[in-house]
């Protein structure tokens, strides 16, 4: 299945609705129509997703095969919409903890930032952790804010995003993936000179919006193999990263294990898994974005944000 978190003008605060096709099934409504329980939020569905399955199965059976806008009993309550009409917000809009990232987990993308750097071409014997503050999470697609006081080195990071379903502590790598509940597209935009500045990368990883995520998680279940996905980002139409989840250094699974090596991964807590070769720091020249840029960043099997930059 496939979850948003969307609004409307009627109902402008984020809640889950369930995509098929080209609509979007308000969740919390369709539930009080046909009377089953079923949650408004997104946070709420991870806790409790096997608990809420049946009933979700349920709203989908009885919406029937035909086009949800279609059924009647449900376009006169607005429990569908079609999608181009919603305002969609990131899956997780305010997610509990920050965003969990790896660096340099493909290693072209290690090649290439070594020479910038002045760092080993090697790529890592163990994953590089850091995270991005939940005040950094941003829409499918919402404006990227450039402001030219706080960064002038703002760039981009094409990645899959694996959102953990359950929670898991000392997870093996065989086990890992069970506890995923689904995937989305982010991307980790950077300002290399905040990161090159403050050593650490948590300042320049954290700007406001500079955590675009979405356009919905798709649930493992439709993606049984991540390992295996083509993995994009364009600017303007031009191909800048190009490459396929199978070339990662770690494994989902791996990152997965490691990290919750003595300590606990929850439901709703995001994975950002790193991101190919071709951002433009390590460009010739280096290339970073301006007012007035558009970004796609797409996975294969999930879908694409659209992300225009802009002057603040
Ligand atoms: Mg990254």
């Amino acid at each position: 299945m496939r979850f948003v978190s969307f609004a409307t003008p009627e109902l402008p605060t984020p809640h889950l609705g369930l995509v098929r096709g080209g609509e979007v099934l308000d969740v919390d409504l369709a539930g009080q129509v046909l009377n089953v329980r079923v949650p408004d939020q997104m946070q709420e569905l991870i806790e409790n997703y096997e608990r809420y399955l049946p009933g979700l199965q349920a709203l989908l059976t009885r919406a029937g095969e035909r086009r949800l806008s279609e059924v009647k009993a449900f376009s006169d309550t607005g429990i569908a919409h079609k999608l181009e009409a919603v305002e969609l917000a990131a899956p997780l809009p305010r997610p509990r903890k920050n965003v969990l990232c790896v660096g340099l987990n493909y290693s072209e993308h290690v090649r290439e930032t070594a020479e910038v750097r002045g760092r080993s071409a090697e790529p890592p014997s163990e994953p590089v952790f850091f995270t991005k503050a939940p005040t950094s999470v941003n829409g499918p697609y919402g404006t990227i804010g450039i402001d030219p006081a706080v960064s002038s080195e703002i760039d981009w990071e094409a990645e899959l995003a694996a959102i953990i379903g359950k929670t898991c502590k000392n997870v093996s790598e065989e086990e890992a993936l069970q506890c995923v509940f689904g995937y989305t597209v982010l991307n980790d935009v950077t300002a290399r000179d905040l990161q090159a500045r403050h050593k650490q990368f948590f300042k320049g990883k954290s700007l406001d919006g500079s955590c675009p995520m979405g356009p919905w998680i798709v649930t493992a279940d439709e993606l049984p193999d991540p390992q295996h996905l083509d993995i994009a980002l364009r600017v303007n139409g031009v191909v800048k990263q190009q490459a396929n989840t199978s070339q990662m250094v770690f494994s989902i699974a791996r990152l997965i294990s490691v990290l919750s090596q003595g300590m606990t991964l929850e439901p709703g807590d995001i994975l950002a898994t790193g991101t190919p070769s071709g951002v433009g720091f390590s460009r010739t020249p280096p290339e970073f974005l301006k007012a007035g840029d558009v970004m796609e960043t797409e996975v294969e099997g999930i879908g694409i944000l659209r992300n225009p930059v802009v002057q603040r």
